[in-house]
């Protein structure tokens, strides 16, 4: 007899989702927001606290966040979802338009969680690359969807790791050249130029859902909620595979008063971003340092011997992540915007790193 229960066939050789969590002075290597929400938001959450009734379920539809969330971009709660991270969302959707004898298109370099999600949900993943300069171009798009025919396509926007924002014209490439659910992982959109287009698209293309969380622009991640827009037949198919009373009552408490306290998420993300030019124009001042321009919190840079150079980070207290090992990312690293005295001591250890050890 056998003491242990052999875990189903096809997760056999999956490794559990597992970005370090080490206890280090700088840590940037997981794209958190630098500070947490004000102390306003704290405050409001425990003035009500006491009023919940938690012998109740939550409110299973989530009424008065998903009405909140989307009039944020003046779409009705029937178009709007909320769930515990985008994650889960994302998970949600694989179960409705995934699963057993269906496929979903990702593209590399793309967020590693993606593929581990659709494992999960027995989805096949087929995966196209980007082109040399890690774009997705509109040929690139159709080519990809036309090959595979997939029933949904997931791509982050911007792209992590890159940073670079998806052209609409390849959103709309990829969205007429199928029929397939088309999924924008917006996890950074606040951060960009122009955060709200892909919402405006959603008027065009009934295929289009768009995904976004509290874990960044809106600064809790560890509050563990995250939100989509789409088509209303898309959140209703998302209710046949949610589990009951899937979203506690203190998530929606939290996330219903942010949105009354902090208003709107951009007026979060000034500093950041200002934080975020000032890191990339001092890391192209480093002749052996070459970084991609960013609309997210976090920039991706090339430098010779970067794992290398990821360990010397670490002897120094500075935690970023080490994408050197990755197919279409070597000697790469990625820095998430912290706070200006974190990035300075990224910065100096990372100058200091380079003129040592001339590469
Ligand atoms: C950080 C990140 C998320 C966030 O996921 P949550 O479950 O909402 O915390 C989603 N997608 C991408 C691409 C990310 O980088």
């Amino acid at each position: 007899m056998n003491d242990r229960v052999p875990v189903r066939e096809d997760l056999q050789g999956v490794e559990p989702y597992g970005a370090p969590q080490w206890d280090i002075p700088v840590r940037i290597n997981t794209n958190e927001m630098p500070e947490g929400p004000p102390k306003a938001l704290i405050e409001a959450v425990a003035a009500r606290l006491p009023t919940l009734e938690l012998n109740r379920y939550p409110d299973r539809d989530a009424l008065e966040l998903r009405t909140k969330l989307g009039a944020l971009v003046d779409l009705p709660p029937a178009q709007t979802w909320v769930a515990n991270g985008s994650n889960e969302v994302l998970t949600q959707l694989l179960q409705a338009y995934g699963g057993v004898a269906r496929t979903v298109l990702l593209f590399n370099p793309g967020y590693s969680a993606h593929p581990l999600l659709a494992q999960v949900t027995q989805t096949t993943v087929v995966t196209e690359e980007l082109d040399d300069n890690l774009h997705l171009t509109p040929a690139i798009a159709q080519r990809a969807v036309e090959r595979h025919q997939p029933s949904l396509v997931i791509i982050a926007s911007p792209v992590n790791p890159t940073g670079v924002v998806v052209p609409d014209e390849a959103i709309r490439a990829l969205h007429d050249a199928s029929s397939a659910l088309i999924v924008l992982d917006e996890a950074y959109i606040q951060l960009a130029n122009e955060p709200n287009r892909a919402i405006t698209l959603m008027h065009e293309l009934p295929r289009l859902v768009v995904c976004r969380t509290y874990s960044k622009a809106w600064r809790m991640a560890g509050l563990r909620l995250g939100y989509c827009y789409g088509p209303s037949w898309v959140i209703e198919d998302i209710q046949k595979v949610r589990l009951p009373y899937h979203l506690n009552a203190i998530t929606q408490l939290v996330g219903t008063l942010a949105l009354d306290v902090m208003g709107d998420e951009r007026a979060n993300v000034a500093e950041v971003i200002a934080e975020r030019e000032r890191v990339f124009a001092q890391l192209n001042t480093m002749p052996s340092v070459h970084a991609w321009p960013s609309e997210a919190n976090f920039i991706l840079f090339h430098v010779p011997q970067a794992h290398h150079v990821f360990t010397e980070l670490v002897a120094r207290g500075v935690l970023v992540r080490d994408f050197s090992t990755g197919p279409r990312t070597p000697d790469c690293l990625r820095a998430s915007i912290g706070t200006r005295t974190e990035n300075d001591q990224f910065l100096s250890a990372l100058r200091t790193i380079l003129t040592t050890h001339p590469v």
